[in-house]
């Protein structure tokens, strides 16, 4: 018995979708799920729902560019009602573009973000036919881009529509944003990928025709799970697909995917059973053996420190849209420190800083903690981003070059420490601060906090500083934020702290 997507028992096929089509090529299974068994699928993180959220307002920003374009605004409930206006405004010689138009061919139904009619031979828009363009918020074009025009391209061709040309719309992440308007022509970059989408084409009925073979039945295909569950995307299924597989399973092991795959297709299921002369990197060997591990090294690393010791963490925000001159999209922007200081053993203060306003950040941001950081003692950071943001803040603010330059070289980073020094069985073969924390210090971690990632960090200050006016629920936001930066610079103390005493104090 075939089930409707709303449930109900028919005899009919689920309309299918260009989402569904994209999924499909991921993996059968995954169609499968996410038509049949939707309630196995993780929702999507906080990050994740921001970043399409992002792609939603781009969406909405690049139909600027085709001004008179007229949008189909039925919702994605009122399919029939989408088609039906879709065609007449259409038929309406004097549409310059359609935004959202509905079609169907072949059990296939899809929204094409913007169809824009060709000029006539005069320059007129009376031509007949079309350019198909996709709208998306990344900075470059990307093989599923070019699967999801190919279902587009054979979905609106199927319905007798000529389209001269196929492109994709995306974000020019060369464009500096010099102040004032934005200037959308030059924010967004359009290519022409109608060679690569038509190379594609021949093969979109077989696949149609093997999605449906799979939705003839509610069972999922046996698919094993693999290095195919996180390309293109992260399959929501995962958990779900992998909830029965061993603490040790192979695709566990650190660093390629491609090695697990090597060995999971030689019968090899758990990181126990590699062969003891399979060639693995330092880290991999670590997992495999499973034992905790402190090199000589790690004294002589820890004593090199140099008290008044800094743990210091940064949060930045990505735009889409630059706000701030002399930015590029998705430029990392730093709005926020913390700062745990030991002065002496056992003597800690926190100092932290949180840009607030819609303004620039960069140079408040950079005093603050400037002044936080003084003139003495070690600076431990957990991973490169720290340098790496503090050297394009001065590319960008030279008069702070002679300040951070002294700063830049009394840092020290402990997750590099860690990487080369120490192991515990319970890193899994991530040196993450989240995988490493709960290891070595199991008493601190942020299941108790509001906000528990990076990108969930930068989510809510975006939506704190640029969406929210409701004041209450902005001081929230704030708070959620500075406890999750204090979270990680405190756990940068503990875990030092850890390692002294495993050395010995
Ligand atoms: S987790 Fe992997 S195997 Fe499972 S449905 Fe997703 S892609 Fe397929």
């Amino acid at each position: 018995m075939i089930h409707s997507e709303d449930g109900s028992s028919s005899t009919t096929l689920p309309r299918l979708s260009k989402s569904k089509y994209l999924a499909w090529l991921q993996c059968p299974k995954r169609l499968s799920l996410e038509v049949y068994h939707p309630e196995h699928a993780d929702p999507p993180d906080p990050a994740t729902q921001a970043a399409l959220d992002m792609g939603t307002e781009i969406g909405i920003r690049a139909r600027g560019l085709f001004p008179g374009g007229v949008l189909i605004n039925e919702s994605h409930r009122q399919r029939d009602e989408a088609l039906a206006r879709t065609a007449s405004v259409m038929a309406d010689p004097s549409v310059t573009a359609v935004f959202e138009g509905a079609f169907q061919h072949d059990g296939v139904f899809v929204r094409a973000d913007i169809l824009e009619r060709d000029a006539g031979p005069n320059g007129s828009p009376h031509s007949c036919s079309w350019r198909l363009i996709e709208v998306k918020s990344s900075s470059r074009v990307k093989n599923v881009h070019l699967d999801d025009l190919a279902i587009q391209s054979q979905v609106v061709r199927g319905n007798g529509i000529l389209l001269s040309s196929i492109c994709l719309l995306h974000i020019n992440t060369d464009y500096v944003y010099e102040g004032g308007d934005i200037d959308w022509r030059r924010l967004f970059a359009i290519e022409d990928v109608t060679a690569a989408v038509e190379a594609r084409l021949t093969r979109v009925p077989d696949h149609v025709a093997a999605m449906k073979a799979v939705l003839l039945s509610d069972e999922p295909p046996k698919v094993e799970p693999g290095r195919h569950c996180h390309s293109p995307y992260e399959c929501p299924f995962w958990n779900h697909c992998t909830k029965e597989k061993p603490d040790r399973w192979i695709y566990y092991l650190p660093g390629s995917k491609e090695l697990a795959g090597r060995l999971a297709e030689r019968g090899i299921s758990t990181i126990d059973d590699i062969p003891a002369d399979e060639p693995l990197s330092p880290s991999q060997r670590r997992v495999k053996e499973n034992a905790e591990w402190i090199s000589p090294g790690l004294r002589t690393a820890l004593q090199s420190l140099q008290y008044p010791i800094h743990h210091v963490d940064f949060e930045t925000v990505m735009l889409a849209v630059p706000r701030f001159p002399s930015t590029r999209p998705y430029q990392s922007i730093p709005v926020q420190w913390s700062n745990h200081i030991e002065e002496e053993p056992g003597r800690l203060i926190h100092q932290e800083f949180l840009h607030v306003e819609p303004t620039e950040p960069r140079k408040r941001w950079a005093e603050a903690l400037i002044e936080s950081l003084g003139r003495e003692g070690s600076i431990c950071v957990y991973s490169s981003y720290e340098e790496a943001m503090m050297r394009q803040l001065v590319e960008a603010f030279p008069e702070f070059r002679s300040a951070f330059q002294p700063i830049l070289k009394r840092l020290w980073d402990l997750h590099e420490v860690i990487k080369h020094h120490y192991y515990h069985p319970r890193f899994n073969g991530s040196y993450s601060i989240k995988s490493v924390l709960p290891a070595v210090v199991p008493s601190l971690g942020y299941s108790d906090l509001t906000i528990q990632s990076g990108g969930q960090a930068a989510a809510e200050y975006y939506r704190m500083v640029f969406v929210e006016t409701d004041w209450i629920e902005q001081a929230t936001v704030r708070a959620a934020l500075l406890q999750y930066c204090a979270r990680d610079t405190l756990a940068l103390v503990e875990l030092r702290r850890a390692l002294q005493e495993k050395i010995g104090g």
